[in-house]
């Protein structure tokens, strides 16, 4: 079933040629690299720790962060994958820490909750993606979050940015929907895991997702899939600078 995920319509933003090259034609996905590889491993074990599932965290991380990558396509920096094993040991005992100060008392409502929705005045599309945690407090709320890999952390803007903070935004929007709960009783936080940082190496924070974000995300949703559906594929010469297929065969 054709569908759409927060990934792709950032894509779309970016540059519609630049959706149509990697989503539709196929041509140079992104493989993923050490980095990639460092944030699906230590993600495994925030989510084994978020539903507490007894295992050794360390040695899950040192595991899966081997076995993705070797799914890479190119051997990665000996140096940089010998400081990321300690970086990941060095967050992993500060998961549960942050966890704790930020939510107070919680209940995990999920991990990995997969979403496949209908969009509104959309009959072919369905948006997907996966929301990292939910948890409930005991006032009712129920707070989704994602968790991000970083290097040291992120500056206000890159918080407030709409084409970053629109992932929760649309994942606050579907999954009231698929859950029915009132989306005031929703909030969203972002997650960062801080590889180089020398303490608060975890740190929450909230995104506001109110009800005129979320009509400018839907909107831009359905902006997108109708020039999708359309086959129109407007370059956007203002990303070429930090598009890989600038002056390449693929667009000149
Ligand atoms: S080089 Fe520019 S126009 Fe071409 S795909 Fe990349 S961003 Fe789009």
């Amino acid at each position: 079933m054709p569908h759409i995920s927060f990934s792709a319509l950032k894509d779309w933003n970016f540059c519609a040629w630049y959706h149509k090259l990697t989503r539709i034609d196929g041509i140079g996905r992104f493989q993923g690299n050490a980095y990639t590889a460092f944030g699906n491993a230590i993600h495994e074990v925030c989510e084994k720790k978020l539903l507490n599932e007894k295992v050794d965290e360390n040695e899950h991380f040192i595991q899966s962060f081997e076995r993705f990558l070797d799914g890479l396509p190119e051997k990665q920096d000996d140096k940089l994958v010998e400081q990321m094993r300690s970086q990941g040991k060095e967050i992993i005992p500060e998961i549960d820490v942050a966890l704790k100060d930020y939510f107070g008392e919680y209940e995990v409502v999920g991990s990995e909750i997969s979403l496949e929705e209908d969009i509104e005045d959309e009959d072919e599309y369905h948006f997907v993606g996966y929301i990292d945690g939910v948890v409930k407090t005991p006032d009712g709320k129920y707070h989704i979050f994602d968790w991000k890999t970083c290097s040291w952390g992120w500056d206000a803007r890159k918080k407030s940015d709409p084409m970053v903070t629109y992932q929760l935004t649309l994942y606050k929007y579907f999954f009231s929907k698929k859950m029915n709960i009132d989306p005031k009783l929703i909030e969203t936080h972002f997650a960062l895991l801080k590889r180089t940082a020398k303490k608060n190496r975890v740190e929450f924070f909230r995104v506001t997702s109110g009800p005129r974000k979320t009509n400018n995300a839907v909107k831009l949703l359905n902006k997108a899939l109708y020039n999708i559906k359309n086959k129109r594929y407007i370059k956007n010469r203002l990303s070429c600078s930090k598009c890989d297929f600038c002056k390449t065969e693929h667009c000149s």
